[in-house]
């Protein structure tokens, strides 16, 4: 819980811009224990220069967005909130952990230097990982290891989802974080099942297979469901997010306990518990 008297907890914002950034200034201004110290964006972007409270609609707040990284540590930030693109967040994190300032990376699409990267950091600060920063899709995780767990053989795994039509990466890092745990609890490795992007003559489905199919359009927020087709019957597991702000808030809650975290690698799930 919050202590009324505390300060705030500093909070430092690259691609404060954009889609998330812009969302979380928002749940920031709402959150009396947090306060946003810094915050750029890429070079060359209209918004360098622009106070962040004004882009949006909050009233001025003396943070103005800057263009290069090292302005994200002026102000003595307690936590970085990076909503930005795989190889900023590989490096933002480097610069974290020189630092020892912790981070919240809600970026997907990350490869496996980038993931590497993390790994790298968390040695020297507290790095939450989080392809979903929503309470329900957290909780949608656990659910459907506990559900693979439950039904035994027999069951195919299909994971669909739906996002907007500006996404860059598919399939979303949601899905893929609930192919995850559908594979845990089966207790095999996603990339071994994964069957991602059918097309053509593909043959049979396989057993024990776990597959992704992807929509984009619009402005979907997000939509994710887990789908297990048994013989006459099936399982349906679903969230819908209806709001980006449910994400902000989630990215919010996950900074506050990073900046009182201990060096490693974290999940949404441990900053629930
Ligand atoms: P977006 O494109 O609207 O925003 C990304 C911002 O990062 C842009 O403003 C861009 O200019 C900025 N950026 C690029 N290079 C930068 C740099 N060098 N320094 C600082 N800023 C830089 O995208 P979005 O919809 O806000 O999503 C961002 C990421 O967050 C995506 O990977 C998306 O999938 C992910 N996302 C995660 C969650 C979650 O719950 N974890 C929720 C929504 C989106």
């Amino acid at each position: 819980m919050s202590n009324a008297a505390s300060s705030p907890v500093r909070l430092a914002l690259p691609g404060a811009s954009g889609r998330m950034g812009r969302m979380i200034t928002k749940a920031v201004a709402d959150d009396d224990r947090a306060v946003i110290v810094s915050a750029t964006d890429r070079p060359g972007i209209e918004t360098i220069g622009q106070d962040i409270g004004t882009l949006n609609g909050l009233g001025e707040s003396g943070v103005t967005i800057a263009d290069h990284a090292e302005a994200l540590f002026m102000g003595n930030p307690q936590a970085v909130i990076d909503f930005t693109s795989p190889q900023v967040s590989a490096d933002h994190a480097r610069l974290c952990a020189e630092r020892g300032v912790p981070i919240v990376v809600g970026t997907t699409g990350l490869g496996d230097d980038h993931i590497e990267a993390l790994h790298e950091a968390a040695q020297k600060t507290a790095v939450v990982w989080c392809a979903n920063t929503s309470v329900g899709v957290t909780m949608l995780g656990q659910l459907v290891e506990d559900a693979v767990r439950a039904l035994g053989e027999g069951w195919d795994i299909e994971i669909v989802e739906a996002h907007h039509k500006h996404k860059v990466d598919a399939p979303s890092g949601t899905a893929l974080a609930l192919g995850e745990a559908a594979a845990r609890g089966r207790g095999v490795a996603l990339n071994d099942v994964a069957d991602r992007g059918r097309d053509g003559i593909t043959g049979e489905r396989q057993d024990g297979a776990i597959g992704f199919a992807v929509m984009r359009g619009g402005d979907v927020v997000g939509e994710h469901s887990v789908i297990f087709y048994g013989q006459s019957e099936r399982v349906e597991i679903t969230h819908r997010a209806m709001d980006r702000m449910v994400f902000a808030r989630g990215a919010v809650r996950a900074g506050l306990w990073a900046a009182a975290a201990k060096p490693g690698l974290y999940s949404m799930k441990d900053v629930l518990s």
